[in-house]
C-alpha cells in the first residue's frame, strides 16, 4: 500500500530516506550484526551514533565551545520545569506568551520564582520594542519561537537584556539559520522536526551550570547529565540514532539555509492560496504568520470539518486544527514533500469551488 500525505503537527512527517534507512538498520546497523534497537548505549556502535549526532547539531547550530548538546527524556515539557528548577530558584524571569506551548512553560515556572509576562497573544508574536525591556534582575527571557497551536512564529531573536536567553524550539527546530551561539539554553523536542519522540534536545551553556542547584534528584540536575555525556541513565538510543540521520540528510541536501528556501516556497504555496480568496481565511497576522504550521479555516466550524474528512478520503492526513482552537491547520515541517504541498492546494481549490 502506499503511503498518504502527512500533515501532522507531530510527531511528524521525516524523509523517506532515513526512514528506509532506520527499516534496514532496525535489522542489522553498520553491519554490525545488530540492530540499532538491540546495541548497548555503551558501544562503540552506538558511540559512533551519539558523537556523530552531537557534532552535528553543534555545526548546524553554529554553536561554540561553552555549548554542550544534550539529549534528556520526559519531552519539551519536561524542560519547562527543569529550566526554572535549575536556574530560577526563587529569582525573576520573564516569559512572552505566545500560544499554549509559552503558556504551559511559565506556569511551571511559577513554581519556582517570580514570572513577568510583558507580552501575550495568540494572534501575533512582538515585534522588537513592542513588549518593552527585562527588568535588571531578570535571570533570563524565555520565549517560544513556533507556536505549534496558533501558527505564530518569531522572525527575529528578542533581545533578553541582561539576562540569559532561552528558547523553546521545538516546532521550528532547524528549518531556518539560527545562531545558536547566541542562546545560553536551547530546547527542542525531536518529534516535531528533527526525529521521532522519545528524546528532547537541549543545547547548554556550560557557564550556567554553577548557577543551576545541584541539589535536585540528580536526572533533574543538568550538571549531571553534562558529565555523563547524557548517559547518566540509557538515553532514547533509537530516537538519537534518527536525529543523526536527519542532520546528516539536511547537510546533504544543501543544508539549513537550502532547508528555509524550502520551507518559504511552500508555505508561500499555501498562503499565496488563503490570501488569493475570501473562502479561506488565515488565523494569524500576516507579519508573525508560521512556516512550519500555518492555521486557516474557512470560518465554519462545520465546513471545517468536512474539509479535514473529505481530505484524509483525498490521502492527506493531520489537517484538523489542534482540539484546543479548532479550525484547520497543515504542519509544513522540514521533511514535507512539495508533491504533498500541491495536493494540498489542489484540494484545497476544488473544496473551495464545490463549497464556496
Ligand atoms: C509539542 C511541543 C511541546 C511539547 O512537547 P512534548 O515533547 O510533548 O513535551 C512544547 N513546545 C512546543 C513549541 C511544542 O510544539
Amino acid at each position: 500500500m502506499s503511503r498518504i500525505h502527512n500533515f501532522s503537527a507531530g510527531p511528524g512527517v521525516l524523509p523517506e530516506g532515513v526512514v528506509r534507512q532506520a527499516q534496514a538498520d532496525l535489522w542489522n546497523h553498520e553491519a554490525a550484526g545488530i540492530g540499532i534497537l538491540e546495541c548497548s548505549h555503551r558501544s562503540k556502535q552506538f558511540d559512533d551514533v551519539i558523537e556523530s549526532a552531537k557534532a552535528r547539531l553543534s555545526h548546524l547550530l553554529n554553536l561554540d565551545d561553552d555549548q554542550e548538546v544534550l539529549f534528556l527524556h520526559g519531552g519539551a515539557r519536561t524542560q519547562f520545569f527543569m529550566i526554572p528548577m535549575n536556574l530560577l530558584r526563587g529569582g525573576r524571569a520573564t516569559y512572552l506568551d505566545t500560544g499554549t506551548w509559552s503558556d504551559g512553560a511559565l506556569v511551571e515556572a511559577r513554581r519556582f520564582g517570580q514570572v513577568d509576562v510583558p507580552f501575550s497573544s495568540r494572534t501575533h508574536v512582538p515585534q522588537p520594542g513592542e513588549w518593552g525591556e527585562v527588568p535588571e534582575n531578570t535571570r533570563y527571557l524565555h520565549y517560544t519561537s513556533n507556536n505549534t497551536v496558533a501558527g505564530t512564529e518569531f522572525h527575529h531573536r528578542p533581545d533578553p537584556g541582561p539576562g540569559w536567553l532561552i528558547c523553546d524550539m521545538s516546532s521550528n527546530f532547524l528549518s531556518k539559520p539560527v545562531d545558536g551561539s547566541k542562546f545560553d539554553l536551547i530546547y527542542a523536542g525531536a518529534q516535531k522536526n528533527v526525529g521521532p519522540s522519545g528524546t528532547t534536545v537541549v543545547v547548554l551553556r556550560k557557564s550556567l551550570l554553577e548557577h543551576c542547584d545541584t541539589d535536585l534528584p540528580k536526572m533533574l540536575q543538568y550538571g549531571i547529565h553534562v558529565n555523563k555525556g547524557s548517559m547518566y541513565n540509557t538515553p532514547c538510543t533509537f530516537s538519537i540514532y534518527v536525529i543523526e540521520k536527519v542532520t546528516a540528510w539536511l547537510e546533504d541536501n544543501g543544508g539549513i539555509a537550502a532547508m528555509e528556501s524550502r520551507n518559504i516556497e511552500q508555505a508561500d504555496k499555501v498562503y499565496g492560496l488563503i490570501d488569493s480568496t475570501a473562502f479561506w481565511q488565515g488565523k494569524v497576522d500576516v507579519e508573525s504568520r508560521s512556516r512550519m504550521n500555518i492555521t486557516f479555516t474557512t470560518g465554519e466550524p462545520e465546513l471545517d470539518t468536512r474539509f479535514w474528512k473529505q481530505a484524509l478520503e483525498e490521502g492527506m492526513s493531520g489537517l484538523k486544527g489542534h482540539r484546543s482552537v479548532g479550525g484547520l491547520r497543515a504542519s509544513l515541517y522540514n521533511a514535507q514533500t512539495h508533491e504533498a504541498v500541491d495536493a494540498l492546494v489542489d484540494f484545497m481549490k476544488t473544496f473551495e469551488q464545490t463549497h464556496g
